[in-house]
């Protein structure tokens, strides 16, 4: 008989494995949220356009958000490590496009950048460097095209209303996994199409069905805001 491990070892084995595990995913899963900017800007509080000028009409990502399957999420986890403008150089005109700012007042993106760098990125440290979180987001950003989805499926951001289960159903059916929506309401209290949240792995390389749903904000019938 052939023994490959003294008992000792075999019993500390799994242990290890576990402590691997548990240092090398501190979260659960991503979610990978988006904005329309006609909703953003059209309510009371208005917007301010960023520097660089009004962004496309398109969706601008929001976050890459880690997250706990309960629900709860981590943030701000390291202090240690602020947002450095100088490790994302090559990225920062892809970032001005599709990660465009529009708090008021005006300004380049670098504020509302360090906030989810500080934030959300920090917690994700154990994936991915500064670099690498912002060009993960610039990557799902790239994959999937949720105003291509919607407009396929004649929902247009012409200021009409549309069920809210025919936009869930649109991105559904085109991405495979169930979005959630997140309402806002413009300037008449009209509820509408403001955030699209996808989940994706502790890689943000795969799109995932939510593992948990944030809180419900949305009517039955939502609009779609012009921008
Ligand atoms: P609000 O309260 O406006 O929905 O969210 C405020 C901020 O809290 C968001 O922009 C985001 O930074 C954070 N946040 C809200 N809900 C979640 C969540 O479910 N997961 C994570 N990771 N962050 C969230
Ligand atoms: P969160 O809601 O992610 O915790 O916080 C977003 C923060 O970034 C807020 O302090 C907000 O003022 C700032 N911010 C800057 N630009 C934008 C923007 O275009 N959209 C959103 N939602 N927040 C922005």
């Amino acid at each position: 008989m052939t023994r490959r491990n003294p008992p000792a070892v075999s019993l500390l084995l799994p242990l290890l494995a576990v402590a691997t595990t548990s240092l090398a995913q501190d979260f659960d899963f991503f979610y990978f949220v988006l904005q329309w900017p006609g909703s953003y800007c059209d309510t009371a509080k208005s917007c301010c356009y960023p520097t660089s000028g009004k962004p496309a009409a398109d969706f601008g990502i929001h976050g890459l958000w880690p997250n706990y399957n309960d629900g709860s999420y981590p943030s701000n986890c390291d202090p240690n490590n602020p947002y450095d403008a100088s490790k994302v150089r090559d990225l920062l005109s892809t970032m001005r496009q599709k990660w465009p700012t529009l708090a008021c007042p005006s300004s380049d993106g670098t504020q509302f950048w360090t906030h989810e760098w500080e934030k959300h990125g920090t917690c994700s440290e154990s994936v991915f460097d500064q670099h690498g979180y912002f060009q993960a987001a610039l990557k799902l950003k790239k994959q999937v095209d949720v105003l291509r989805i919607l407009q396929d499926a004649g929902i247009q951001p012409d200021g009409g209303d549309y069920s809210l289960k025919s936009v869930v159903s649109a991105i559904s059916d085109a991405i495979g996994y169930t979005p959630w929506i997140e309402c806002n309401n413009d300037e008449g209290g009209n509820s509408q199409l403001y955030q699209v949240y996808l989940c994706v792995d502790t890689s943000a390389a795969k799109l995932i069905e939510c593992p948990v749903l944030p809180r419900k904000r949305c009517g039955s019938e939502i609009e779609f805001p012009s921008f």
